[in-house]
């Protein structure tokens, strides 16, 4: 056994059908009063949910959280916190709510109760991306974690399939990350196989009957255990990659994620033996062969593979092999501008990874 050091994040976890009813039981727990409803403007019906269940006990709803958590939104909700004197935040959504909630808790010390309805993970980790001039900027600090987060997976099945499978490659992306992350321990390598297990045997179920409840309790559960390992290890070039292609030129963030993962493994492969003979044996259709498994995933989740279709344009990818060249970061096998720019020309054109 190698050395290790492990430090568990202490966010308190509620998981299961119908456990959005159990809030109120959270806000007493918390002794709160007048909690902040955040959400983005498509899920406003189950911010009213939050409320009714809180029998209207509740500070506001401010349902404009928005993708890549601009500063100037955050200012417009704090004065809303301000003037209806709340007392503690809920953000109910995917990962661009669950930031905004992350952005307010961190600014005033409120509390901050997620009830995330995507698979991102963002509600495991102490990570904070935000905008300012169009530019995004990330911290780290374990005062943004999440102090409750609820898990209840009835509010997943309105996610659209094509969504949630992208949601759930991004999951994925951070477990199979944390297999050869440089601080990775026994317990994220553990939470990384059965997350990416999980997922892998979920998402095409999910594809083909978008309302099975099974699935997405599946799904649900592995997008919890993958979002812990993006909140407890490093990540590598998966992670930095997609920051700076989403980043740069605007795409969007799981679709992403999706299209680099099995490239990026790729890159990696010939440096991580033992992670990709991990990831092998967690994918269900891999016959021993990790990066033809996830090639077999991403077609059965019938998502688009190619960065040109979400508008990358072919003379981007020299400036992003630049970018990502650039910016010198930990990764098991050195960043080589030939390589890196051959990976990017490959996810652009959608081809699959070999
Ligand atoms: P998102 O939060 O942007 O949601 C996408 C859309 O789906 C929104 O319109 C949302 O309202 C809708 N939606 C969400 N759940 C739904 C549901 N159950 N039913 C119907 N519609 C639903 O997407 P995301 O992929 O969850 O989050 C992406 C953002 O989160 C990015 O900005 C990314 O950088 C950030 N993120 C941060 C971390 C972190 O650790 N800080 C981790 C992962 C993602």
């Amino acid at each position: 056994m190698d050395a290790f050091e492990y430090n568990p994040n202490p966010g308190r976890v509620v998981f299961g059908s119908g456990t959005l009813q159990k809030l109120p039981e959270e806000i007493t727990r918390l002794q709160v009063k007048a909690p902040l409803v955040l959400s983005t403007p498509q899920q406003v019906s189950q911010a009213e949910s939050v409320k009714n269940v809180l029998k209207g006990q509740v500070a506001g709803i401010f349902s404009e959280a928005t993708m890549h958590t601009p500063t100037h939104i955050t200012e417009k909700a704090l004065e809303y916190a301000r003037a209806q004197g709340a007392d503690s935040v809920i953000s109910i959504g995917g990962g661009s709510t669950i930031g905004l909630g992350k952005a307010i808790s961190i600014r005033t010390g409120l509390p901050h109760i997620c009830i995330p309805t995507t698979y991102a993970g963002s509600e495991m980790t102490p990570i904070l991306g935000e905008t300012a001039d169009g530019l995004k900027k990330t911290r780290s600090d374990p005062k943004i974690l999440p102090g409750t987060v609820i898990y209840d997976v009835d509010l997943t099945m309105t996610l659209p399939a094509a969504m949630s499978a992208t949601s759930g490659v991004n999951a994925i992306a951070h477990a199979v990350e944390a297999l050869y992350a440089r601080n990775t321990n026994p317990i994220i390598n553990m939470m990384a196989i059965e997350g990416t297990r999980a997922l892998a045997s979920a998402l095409p179920e999910i594809v083909e009957n978008p309302s099975s409840q099974s699935a997405r309790s599946k799904a649900l559960y592995g997008a919890w255990l993958c979002g812990t390992c993006l909140g407890s290890v490093g990540m590598s070039i998966h992670h930095k990659l997609c920051h700076t292609l989403g980043g740069s030129f605007n795409l969007p963030h799981a679709e992403t994620h999706t299209a680099v993962l099995p490239h990026a493994i790729s890159y990696n492969a010939p440096n991580i033996p033992e992670a990709i003979k991990q990831l092998a044996d967690a994918l269900p259709d891999s016959n021993g062969d990790a990066i033809h498994g996830l090639n077999v995933l991403l077609e059965k989740l019938k998502v688009k593979r190619g960065l040109k279709d979400f508008g990358m344009k072919e003379e981007d990818i020299d400036k992003a092999a630049d970018i990502a060249v650039s910016n010198p970061y930990w990764n098991p096998r050195a960043i080589e501008r030939a390589p890196i720019r051959e990976l990017i020309r490959r996810v652009w054109a959608g081809e699959p990874a070999k």
